[in-house]
């Protein structure tokens, strides 16, 4: 006798990491505004969970709690909302889809951190699952590259090479854990503003690469070789709207980290440390320094987007 089809979930949990840039090169803006890019991403263990439900058909409901929660728009520009509704109208064939999500924000707000790209992931996933929309890992990230540039990569995780404006994900030849502390800023940073005043910067950006010296330190897996090789053209961008940051990345590398660097267009501090006493260290004295909101520990390179319940 043919066994029952299961029942469709009612509900669907999906936990997405935030990342950081390992290195971020950045060329001249193209025609569309956007700015080429040579990325290296790398997924550490700080997460955004996004609960999926059912919901009546066509409606497409949001609650947000945690991190951040009051810059957080529920509204239609919000990209878990935004990548339920491009799921459904692309991939929902006749079917008059629906779903009420929930996300638990931890990944802070316009920390460039990619928590919004996280949320837009996970919510691609939730809803795939949920509706029962089998895509291939490579359809989800085309269509996650529709909704931001990061997308892509916050449903691939681990360590990857990013081209194009970030959104062409190829996973980077990586040995080795690392162990990161993270400093947030007290307020976020607009992305835009940052390339904006990238731009003022450097009027002649060239075209950007892939550092070798850090595919190098990746492949070797050592933290003194990862950490000196770190680096962000967008970095004195965000220094030079927020100066403070510059006594933040002081801070912490007086205070043992092997490597510093602001992530994407900030204002999160990265420090790379040797193992995780160093990590559980550093977060202690660099809290007491009181240079940053907030300070943590995180590790990676972890998953990407994946169902976790
Ligand atoms: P970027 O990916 O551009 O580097 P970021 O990591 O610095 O961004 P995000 O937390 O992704 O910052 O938020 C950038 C902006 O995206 C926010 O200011 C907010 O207006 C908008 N946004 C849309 N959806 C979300 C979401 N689910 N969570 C957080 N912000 C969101």
């Amino acid at each position: 006798m043919a066994s029952p089809l299961p029942p469709a979930p009612v509900g669907v949990h999906v936990r997405a990491p935030a990342k950081i840039n390992l290195a971020l090169k950045v060329g001249p803006p193209r025609p569309d505004g956007y700015h080429p890019l040579a990325t290296v991403y790398h997924a550490v263990s700080l997460y955004d969970d996004v609960h999926a439900e059912w919901a009546e058909p066509d409606e497409f409901e949001l609650e947000v709690s945690g991190e951040g929660v009051d810059q957080v728009p529920l509204d239609d520009s919000n990209l878990a909302l935004r990548a339920a509704r491009l799921l459904a109208r692309v991939h929902g064939g006749r079917d008059r889809l629906g779903v009420r999500l929930s996300i638990r924000k931890a990944i802070p707000v316009a920390g460039g951190l990619a928590g919004g790209s996280a949320d837009g992931a996970a919510a691609l996933l939730a809803c795939a699952t949920l509706w029962d929309i089998d895509l291939a890992p490579e359809v989800l990230r085309h269509l996650g590259a529709e909704l931001g540039s990061d997308v892509p990569f916050s449903l691939l995780g681990g360590t990857a090479v990013g081209g194009g404006r970030g959104e062409d994900v190829a996973p980077a030849l990586a040995r080795g854990s690392y162990h990161w502390v993270l400093a947030f800023g007290q307020e976020g940073l607009s992305t835009p503003a940052v390339y904006r005043r990238f731009d003022e910067l450097n009027p002649g950006p060239t075209m950007p690469e892939v550092p070798a010296d850090l595919m190098n330190a990746l492949r070797g897996g050592d933290p003194y070789e990862l950490g000196a090789a770190l680096t962000n053209d967008l970095q004195p961008a965000a220094l030079s709207l927020r100066p403070q940051l510059r006594r933040v990345l002081d801070t912490g590398l007086e205070l043992g980290a092997v490597g510093a660097v602001v992530s994407g267009s900030g204002p999160t501090c990265a420090f790379l440390v040797e193992d995780e006493e160093d990590a559980v260290d550093l977060s202690v004295s660099l809290s007491a320094e009181g240079v940053a909101r907030k300070v943590l520990r995180a590790s990676g390179p972890v998953v990407g987007a994946r169902v976790v319940g």
